[in-house]
């Protein structure tokens, strides 16, 4: 329904766009078993008809010339073709030898049918935990940041709060090129004479900043001075939020000795105690905003006349104070009460399309269970065995390694303590996107025994080290569902065939385990002797979902969607049937059920106006408090410095990110021609200042050079965005060029989060 008319020829289908992690909804149109159009959909109200140059760009993606079609299996150094059933087959005896040497490493863009079957395969069947995503790079402070202020992960507010605010704030974040659609809802009020102030804090000038009436330009970890400053002087000038915090609000700081992610109780007086130095004079000397800017931003959250919301992605979630800055940005807004009302809203953003569905919702981090269960909590294993109807025991009390260190020990001979040796790969490029690749990848011995496994669509920097290659679909060339950073759940049917042998990721990993079960693993059956994937027809015999011929027939990925709506009323996430998500352009959870049988869903989380889990007459209701009183916590974090910082050796900082045209790692849009041509290389942008005094010219090839690598790169020169003296930009985007040579590995204490934002580089002229 509402789906654009279809032709003597074309026929059309909504899905979602494949990008990024505003979730925008497309109208594809298939011709001869092939997407020929590709359209914004009106009926959806996240984009309202909009896209970005990507989007209108994604039916392209299929196409590249390189796709994968066979599985491809690394022989003395050379790639030779073999069948499914060998692929499959080599892979299930590799676990079978040593299941607890297997790690599979996933991502924001797996389905969350893709990344519910690899969860239970690997916590539920083989209990073993050595399972995380690419999503640890990119949001993983965003859900620790939710975790320790609320008790529960994911915003409250929505994307209507950008239709409704007074004021945007982004903190180190480029929605402009990043979210564009997103932003649009901004420039598009203003050109309707609608007054928004746009208010951007960030290391360098961006698009964002174009548009933008107050540039904040700071110093890296300027972030956390900056909201230490907003909350000194709120409180100084006695004009919080008293009644919101007095009958909402906790105070909270870090322990001393071993700091936790929940901290420990404070009181108000020692709140301000604390806070009491971060003057805007001193906040101005760490930060290198000016003093009056910080009370012209602490002016504006002590208005309670107007709305403000904030909006931030990376910039403050690759951060060595990830959780801290994630957690003082929303006690700014649970300080000033800007908070839980139309417009008023603390809001990350996620950069990939399901970061939220299928990493923080399915919970496919190495410590978490679906339902926003931990494995380290024996209730919590116990109610998803019995939801998965495992034996009691199945499921390992034992988190995995973080991202980075499963990449560690996958890269560590075996001889030193490496006890990773089998490590599977999906719909994620590590050999490009993790940091200080070098360490990790360059001129390793004694890896004999170790065996990559990854299934892509395009050859990619990670393919280049692989054992196994397998061909994977992608988008419209099977079912899927993603949730977008605004609690939105959404659906989309299959509508072409992908090329050659390329298998679904969430047949492979039901295979996988089928093979397992034909070797006689224990662990892919239930305790009922029931193979732990089986779907079975009406009639009740098994369907045989594992056989790619009849995979279709099966409807998989409801079967799992359904089985994991079991597992979201755990914490207020209700999903509704698969059947709604069919019917809609996506539901933002929780989603419930209405006496007339509709299913509604909830915009404003924690407000007793929309949402219903609070409790009835409540105005709002923190329902997952970690202090179990109802009440979120207002954090305060000491200032830490950078791990790393210019001097005279290195004396740049170096800043790594994205550009509009190309999506993550590029293996996509690079092979869309008109994006490719529009961004065909990487650069690094310099202010003109610093080009000049070390006589570097526009266009000319400089190599960037960290303690831990290098890359060369041409010089832009006041290009897109305009770093300031002593800062250069570089995006990640080019496997040609691998920044991550040069970043850090450094990650915050909670989340393992990298931080890819702030290094030390030095420039030279080749
Ligand atoms: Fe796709 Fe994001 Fe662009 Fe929307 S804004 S069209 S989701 S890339």
């Amino acid at each position: 329904e509402d789906h654009l008319p279809d032709g003597d020829d074309v026929r059309w289908n909504k899905a979602p766009c494949r990008f990024c992690g505003t979730g925008c909804h497309v109208q594809v149109g298939v011709e001869s078993g092939r997407v020929v159009a590709i359209a914004g959909d009106k009926a959806a109200d996240v984009n309202k008809g909009l896209l970005c140059v990507k989007g209108y760009h994604v039916g392209g993606i299929l196409y590249g010339e390189d796709r994968l079609t066979q599985p491809l299996l690394r022989k003395e150094g050379r790639l030779t073709e073999v069948s499914w059933d060998e692929a499959i087959t080599i892979i299930a005896e590799r676990i079978m030898k040593a299941p607890e040497r297997f790690a599979f490493y996933g991502s924001g863009q797996w389905t969350i049918p893709e990344g519910y079957a690899a969860q239970k395969l690997m916590k539920g069947g083989l209990g073993n935990n050595q399972i995380d995503p690419n999503a640890r790079l990119c949001m993983a402070s965003a859900v620790t940041g939710f975790l320790a202020t609320y008790g529960v992960d994911e915003p409250a507010g929505c994307y209507q709060d950008l239709d409704e605010c007074d004021v945007v704030i982004t903190w180190g974040n480029n929605p402009a090129e990043m979210h564009p659609v997103l932003f649009s809802r901004v420039t598009d009020r203003r050109s309707r004479g609608e007054k928004v102030m746009l208010i951007d804090i960030g290391t360098r000038r961006t698009r964002t900043t174009d548009a933008a009436d107050e540039y904040l330009e700071m110093k890296p970890h300027g972030d956390v001075a900056i909201s230490l400053g907003v909350m000194h002087l709120l409180v100084a000038n006695e004009n919080y939020d008293k009644a919101f915090v007095e009958k909402h609000c906790n105070f909270r700081g870090a322990e001393a000795d071993a700091p936790t992610l929940h901290g420990e109780a404070i009181s108000e007086a020692d709140f301000r105690k604390r806070i009491a130095k971060y003057t805007p004079e001193h906040v101005e000397a760490l930060s290198g905003v000016p003093a009056a800017k910080i009370r012209m931003l602490a002016d504006l959250f002590a208005d309670r006349e107007i709305r403000i919301t904030s909006l931030w992605c990376m910039g403050m979630n690759q951060h060595t104070m990830g959780t801290a800055i994630n957690s003082l940005v929303h006690g700014v807004h649970l300080l000033s009460g800007h908070f839980g009302r139309p417009g008023d809203a603390p809001t990350s953003l996620t950069g990939q399309p399901s970061a939220c569905g299928t990493v923080r919702e399915v919970g496919t981090l190495a410590h978490a269970l679906p339902g926003g269960r931990l494995v380290e909590n024996a209730e919590h294993r116990q109610q998803c065995e019995e939801l998965w109807n495992l034996r009691p025991g199945s499921i390992n009390a034992t988190p995995g390694y973080h991202t980075v260190k499963m990449f560690e020990q996958f890269t560590k001979p075996t001889a030193e303590g490496g006890d990773i040796d089998t490590m599977f790969v999906q719909v994620t490029n590590p050999g490009q996107t993790l940091p200080n690749l070098n360490a990790l990848f360059n001129d390793k011995q004694g890896l004999e025994d170790k065996f990559l496994i990854v299934s892509d669509v395009y050859p990619t920097a990670t393919t280049r080290l692989a054992d196994l290659i397998l061909p994977a679909a992608m988008w419209v060339e099977k079912n899927g569902m993603f949730g977008n950073s605004e609690r939105r759940t959404q659906q989309w049917f299959k509508m072409v065939d992908p090329p050659g042998q390329a298998r679904d990721d969430c047949w492979m990993t039901i295979a996988i385990a089928h093979k397992l079960l034909e070797l006689g693993h224990e662990g892919m059956k239930d305790k009922d002797g029931e193979f732990i994937f089986a779907v079975r027809d009406d009639a009740g015999d098994e369907l045989p979902v594992w056989e790619y011929e009849h995979y279709y027939d099966t409807n998989v990925d409801k079967h799992l969607f359904e089985e994991y709506r079991g597992f979201t009323t755990m914490k207020h996430k209700n999903l509704a049937p698969y059947d709604e998500y069919v019917k809609a352009r996506g539901l933002r959870w929780p989603v419930v059920e209405q006496p007339d049988g509709s299913w509604r869903e909830t915009r404003y989380r924690f407000s007793g106006f929309d949402d219903p889990f609070v409790a009835e007459g409540e105005e709002f209701d923190f329902y997952h408090s970690s202090s179990k009183d109802g009440r979120a916590q207002i954090w305060f974090h000491e200032y830490q410095p950078p791990p790393e910082m210019p001097d005279g050796e290195y004396p740049f900082w170096l800043c790594t990110g994205r550009v509009l045209e190309h999506w993550h790692s590029g293996t996509m849009t690079r092979r869309v021609a008109p994006l490719s041509r529009a961004m065909p290389t990487a650069y690094v942008e310099m202010n003109p200042e610093d080009a000049r005094a070390a006589n570097i010219r526009q266009g000319e090839t400089v190599v960037i050079e960290s303690r831990r690598g290098t890359a060369e790169l041409p010089v832009w020169i006041d290009g897109r965005g305009r770093p300031p003296r002593g800062t250069v930009f570089v995006p990640f985007f080019d496997e040609t060029k691998l920044i991550n040579n040069c970043t850090l590995e450094a990650h915050d204490p909670f989340s393992k989060q990298p931080d890819y934002k702030k290094c030390a580089v030095r420039v030279m002229k080749q």
